[in-house]
């Protein structure tokens, strides 16, 4: 989300006159997007915001801004703390000190082959270690004809792909006086000439419906990707998380999607050393991915946040040493599981979305969302191609482009 919001804005201060550059002593005008979905993020971005001190002090001083979930509605603390910093907005406002009345959320002026497109903000759900609610807002979604028109017109500008966002796009659309869902802004995005490939995240276990299982099966240009965050595998710790969800029930989703769409790629989110969380409890987590065996799981060690009903309530009383064991744990099991599925690509032919370039090699993610390296002299970018697999890895694939 940050991503895309980035890509908005940077389009908007283009719009504006500014240029980008990438040394921060020619800047006049220094932007940070920040992230505090866990201490060591906050961390990051901290240092970075007292780095910008010494700018601040020269003989041309850059104007200076911060947004992102680092921004609560205390501004005046954050300009207490600190003062070097001009202005502090919202994630995903306008920054409304630069110009009223330009048209915003802008596209991104060279969108990639793949854009993301926010089509839901906010967040309703307050899982009790999670921040982004309290940073983020209520829920809202984006009316289905903007979405529609702004992929129309990102569709023109050579974009093949759109990968649709939202803290929980299950939610898609309840807000809306005609209640659509994401099946039915999916059914609208098929139809858009050029483009030939829609992804969503992130989706809510307790949200995700039949409607919507059957949109992606029917669908050609929907990949068959899903990340379905599942958190943790005991339904004790899924309860305090208050994720609305048990084990049981994730399970039989993950049945449906499957019987459904055979070739679906899922990935989850794993948090370890949530408050109390025992060895059984962790176990349990390790034994429902290597019986689920998903594509890729994102881990993270639980950290505390302000405001956060977990924070509040739960001491934060598992030893970072045994998180960091949890942690280790499951990132090899993952490994094992990727490097098997990955390798029953291998012969294979897939289609690639080419993004980039890097070190020589064409780069791009295949519809089940696996990134793809192949070397081909000819200019690609944004060309939708085959690629014959020829070496697999847990995280990439490598191949020769077929003809
Ligand atoms: N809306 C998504 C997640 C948004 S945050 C969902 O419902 O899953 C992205 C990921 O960060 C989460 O899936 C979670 O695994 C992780 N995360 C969020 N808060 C965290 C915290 N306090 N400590 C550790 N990981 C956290
Ligand atoms: Fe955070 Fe839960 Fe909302 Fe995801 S669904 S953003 S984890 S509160």
């Amino acid at each position: 989300m940050n991503k895309a919001e980035s890509e908005r804005l940077e389009s908007l201060f283009q719009h504006l006159g500014y240029q980008p550059t990438a040394i921060a002593g020619e800047a006049d005008l220094i932007v940070l997007n920040s992230c505090v979905v866990r201490q060591h993020a906050e961390d990051r971005i901290v240092n970075k915001i007292n780095a910008l001190r010494a700018l601040k002090r020269s003989s041309r001083p850059p104007i200076l801004a911060v947004t992102g979930c680092l921004v609560d509605s205390d501004t005046a603390r954050l300009k207490q703390r600190f003062p070097h910093i001009d202005h502090f907005f919202k994630p995903g406002e306008y920054p409304g000190w630069l110009a009223k009345d330009e048209p915003f959320p802008m596209l991104p002026q060279q969108p990639s082959p793949s854009t993301y497109v926010p089509i839901i903000q906010g967040c309703n759900n307050f899982c009790s270690y999670c921040v982004v609610p309290y940073r983020r807002g209520r829920e809202k979604s984006r009316p289905v004809s903007e979405i529609v028109s702004e992929v129309k017109e990102l569709a023109q500008h050579g974009v093949k792909e759109v990968v649709l966002l939202g803290q929980n796009v299950d939610s898609y659309g309840h807000d809306l006086p005609d209640k659509p869902d994401l099946a039915h802004l999916l059914y609208e995005l098929n139809d858009i000439n050029g483009i030939a490939r829609i992804r969503f995240l992130t989706n809510h276990p307790k949200d995700m419906g039949d409607r919507l299982i059957e949109a992606i099966a029917k669908l050609d240009k929907v990949c068959q990707q899903i990340n379905l965050p599942v958190q943790a595998g005991d339904d004790e710790i899924l309860k305090v998380m208050g994720r609305g969800y048990t084990v049981e029930s994730y399970r039989q989703l993950v049945a449906r999607i499957r019987s459904q769409v055979p070739a679906i790629a899922l990935s989850t989110d794993i948090i370890v050393g949530f408050p109390s969380e025992n060895q059984e409890q962790f176990q349990a987590t390790v034994d429902l991915l290597r019986e689920l065996r998903f594509d890729s799981v994102h881990i993270a060690a639980y950290s505390p946040r302000p405001d956060t009903i977990a924070a509040r309530n739960l001491e934060d009383n598992v030893p970072p040493s045994v998180k960091k064991e949890r942690l280790d744990t499951i990132e090899r099991l993952q490994e094992k599981i990727a490097t098997e599925i990955n390798s029953r690509l291998l012969g294979k032919t897939v289609e690639v979305l080419v993004e980039g370039r890097r070190k020589g090699r064409w780069h791009g993610r295949s519809r089940s969302g696996k990134l793809v390296f192949f070397s081909e002299n000819d200019e690609l970018l944004g060309e939708i191609v085959k690629v014959k697999i020829e070496k697999t890895s847990p995280w990439a694939l490598q191949g020769g482009m077929y003809r």
